[in-house]
């Protein structure tokens, strides 16, 4: 195990200004926070935080990277909390060390391939800072290289997953060191047959070539001295893994490989790359077609080198790379090295010879994005302190309980995450939990949350949803389904309706004949004619002709024209004294009146009397008119005469409202002549029916009332004043 003292000397062997002190009692905290904890392969836990501190030194990262590295595990394995280490340690290692928390909770299970650039972006998203990714990498590459410890079948499941998402991040950062032997020990594990193959054939390469390597370093390190070229030339192996990719990609055969050896020249300026590239090509001969000048084209992640083959000694094809030492750094650091590298003497001239790419992928704009601030003049240490991965900032990424990965807009809510998994989810969806805690429905998703539906087959999206859904999918599912059920909310009320006019001839509905009977109404289906009827768009009576039932229609209920002339005429008569008689009379429905209640009539000459309440707001018309008001009282009426009386009823919109109305002034022995809904407000969470009852009288009507004020879901009802 490297002692304290080891690692801080290496820390201050490229940064002489770390603080000493943050790293010393980093180590001492997580040293003791871990205690007898022990790995898979029996070690000290602590040595793992140790060694992935230690990785991070080869890149050169600085101490609050290395503090946060030896800390990274603490608050998910051990018994520290986050607020302890803020305090200890200061807000920004806190900061590092709750991203790489976060990134742990995940859990990334890799069930599909197909989520894999997903969850690239998520931990993008989650790490907020690019040294929490650095970390989460030199974490991830210190648990490959002690992979065999593991049982068989998570080993592979973390192969895979660092196969699909860790090299490829690697790669991108541009840290091909780290994404190299990541890949290599995946491959190992996943493929293990192809892995002896080339290896096996790669070892045997060696040996045989071995004496002529160390020849070619030698003579080619005598002609660059002879030049006058300071240069640093090392013989390179290339993995196992990415001699397998390229035997894959271009179907060729391992000994058609060429370039399974190479060099790599690396020399003080770009001057003296064009002059070690000159050398090199009078001494071989050049393979044709395999010179590149990643110099002057540098490739998406800032790579730059002179990249030829040449017909070495032993007719040996021998590939070389030749770079700056600047070069090298991002060649082999990518992002670390951008982040961190204090020896560019003139930052843009290290990072701005880059053209950007025409078509730059989406890709490696976050990555050019740390290039650009780079270059723009900050220190390395702000420039670390402040860059915020901005990526995906319009993007949250949840999981469902299976682990299934869904991307949605920033503001999205646990309504839009159910729609996003399946429409008959989020019709259904009830409540939700969120890492496994009940949550309001309106509450706005983090990355990485996961969610839990609950569901009800009896639930109907309330409309009020709409407000609460970002996504165009959610939105218009809820319409949708929200249209639907207020159809079957008055496809019921209409049914309720005919089930009563029957009841009265002592009949009942027969399904065969609405069936039959619904066409002929110009009506697709019955629950179509059946809403129409709820909503009054069709006469209950005009049905029950179609279906050829002839039922005898009593009193006030005989069918009116509604809004041109908004009277009842009764065939009985209204039972009231103070008209004269034959003078025709009919209550008003704007208000509707009944017996019990004060009324007085206001004559249209021509026409008749027509009965109001004396409440009636349309009394105040004809104020100028006292010739027109005739004093009128209620009569006995006929023992089962009914009246109109028209209410205003408020419900909270939820599943059934409609049903329970109806229900509660049936059981009262009312009758409903006319039902309208309308919606309230922009929340939509609340109707109010427009409802024209026939009662016997005051008292009926009273009682009616009171039996919807005690249902819970009508918030407020009143009689209408017209
Ligand atoms: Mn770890």
């Amino acid at each position: 195990m490297m002692r304290q003292y080891e690692l801080v000397e290496r820390v201050t062997s490229y940064d002489p200004d770390a603080n000493e002190d943050l790293l010393n009692r980093a180590y001492v905290y997580a040293m003791r926070a871990h205690g007898h904890q022990k790995r898979a392969s029996g070690e000290a836990y602590f040595n793992h935080p140790l060694e992935v501190a230690a990785i991070l030194t080869e890149l050169k990262l600085d101490d609050a990277t290395i503090a946060a590295a030896l800390l990274h595990d603490v608050v998910e394995d051990t018994a520290a909390t986050r607020q302890e280490i803020e305090e200890k340690f200061g807000h920004e290692i806190a900061e590092l060390v709750d991203g790489l928390t976060k990134i742990k909770r995940l859990d990334l299970v890799t069930k599909e391939a197909t989520q894999a650039e997903n969850l690239r972006k998520l931990l993008v998203a989650i790490s907020k800072d690019v040294r929490v990714l650095l970390v989460k990498l030199a974490d991830r590459l210190h648990n490959m290289r002690t992979l065999e410890h593991v049982p068989p079948e998570k080993r592979l499941r973390i192969a895979q997953e660092t196969m699909d998402i860790y090299a490829p991040l690697a790669g991108r950062m541009g840290m091909q060191n780290v994404r190299d032997e990541l890949e290599d020990i995946a491959f190992k594990v996943l493929n293990p047959d192809a892995y002896a193959t080339v290896k096996k054939r790669l070892d045997r390469l060696h040996e045989e070539s071995g004496g002529a390597l160390l020849e070619i370093e030698k003579a080619l390190q005598a002609k660059f001295t002879e030049n006058g070229i300071d240069a640093e030339v090392s013989g390179r192996e290339k993995k196992a893994y990415s001699i397998w990719r390229k035997m894959e990609r271009k179907h060729l055969s391992l000994g058609q490989l060429s370039d399974i050896f190479g060099f790599r020249v690396i020399v003080p300026s770009i001057e003296q790359c064009y002059l070690a590239l000159g050398v090199v090509h009078r001494t071989w001969r050049a393979v044709p077609g395999r010179f590149k000048d990643y110099i002057s084209t540098p490739k998406q992640n800032d790579y730059r080198s002179l990249h030829t083959t040449v017909i070495g000694p032993h007719h040996m094809r021998v590939e070389m790379q030749i770079r700056t030492r600047d070069m090298h750094e991002i060649a082999e650091r990518g992002v670390a090295a951008h982040a961190l590298y204090k020896d560019v003497t003139d930052p843009r001239k290290a990072m701005n010879g880059a053209r950007v790419p025409a078509a730059e992928s989406n890709a490696y704009r976050w990555l050019r994005h740390l290039v650009e601030m780079l270059s723009e003049g900050e220190s390395p240490k702000e420039f670390l302190e402040h860059t915020k991965l901005e990526l995906f900032h319009d993007q949250v990424f949840c999981f469902t309980p299976k682990g299934q990965l869904i991307a949605l807009p920033k503001g999205a809510t646990p309504i839009d995450f159910a729609y996003a998994v399946h429409t008959s989810i989020g019709d259904s969806c009830v409540g939700c939990r969120i890492n496994g805690r009940h949550k309001p429905l309106a509450t706005e998703l983090e990355n990485g949350d996961e969610v839990d539906i609950i569901r009800s087959e009896a639930q109907v999206p309330p409309a009020a949803w709409e407000g609460l859904a970002v996504t165009g999918k959610a939105r218009s599912a809820i319409r949708r389904a929200t249209r639907a059920a207020v159809r079957r909310q008055y496809a019921g009320l209409g049914r309720e309706i005919l089930d009563r006019l029957l009841a009265k001839s002592g009949k009942s509905l027969s399904e065969n004949t609405l069936q039959a009977a619904t066409p002929k109404l110009g009506h697709r289906n019955v629950e179509d004619a059946l809403a129409a009827i709820g909503r009054g768009e069709l006469a209950a009576s005009d049905m029950l002709k179609a279906m050829g039932i002839e039922v005898k229609e009593a009193g006030a209920r005989k069918k009116r024209s509604a809004a041109a002339r908004p009277k009842s005429e009764s065939e009985e008569g209204v039972p009231v004294r103070g008209a004269a008689r034959g003078t025709a009379l009919a209550i008003s429905l704007e208000t509707g009146a009944v017996p019990g209640e004060r009324i007085v009539g206001i004559l249209t000459p021509g026409q008749g009397i027509t009965v109001y309440p004396i409440f009636a707001k349309a009394l105040e018309k004809f104020d100028a008119e006292p010739e027109r008001w005739i004093d009128l009282t209620w009569d006995a009426a006929a023992e089962d005469q009914r009246f109109p009386a028209r209410i205003k009823v408020t419900i909270h919109n939820e599943v059934g409202a409609l049903a329970q109305v109806a229900q509660t002034i049936g059981e009262s022995g009312g009758n409903i002549d006319e039902l309208q809904m309308v919606t309230r407000g922009v929340a939509r969470d609340f109707f109010d029916l427009d409802i024209l009852l026939e009662v016997h009288d005051l008292k009926h009507l009273n009682e009616i009332m009171a039996g919807l004020r005690a249902r819970p879901l009508v918030s407020a009802i009143e009689r209408a004043t017209g």
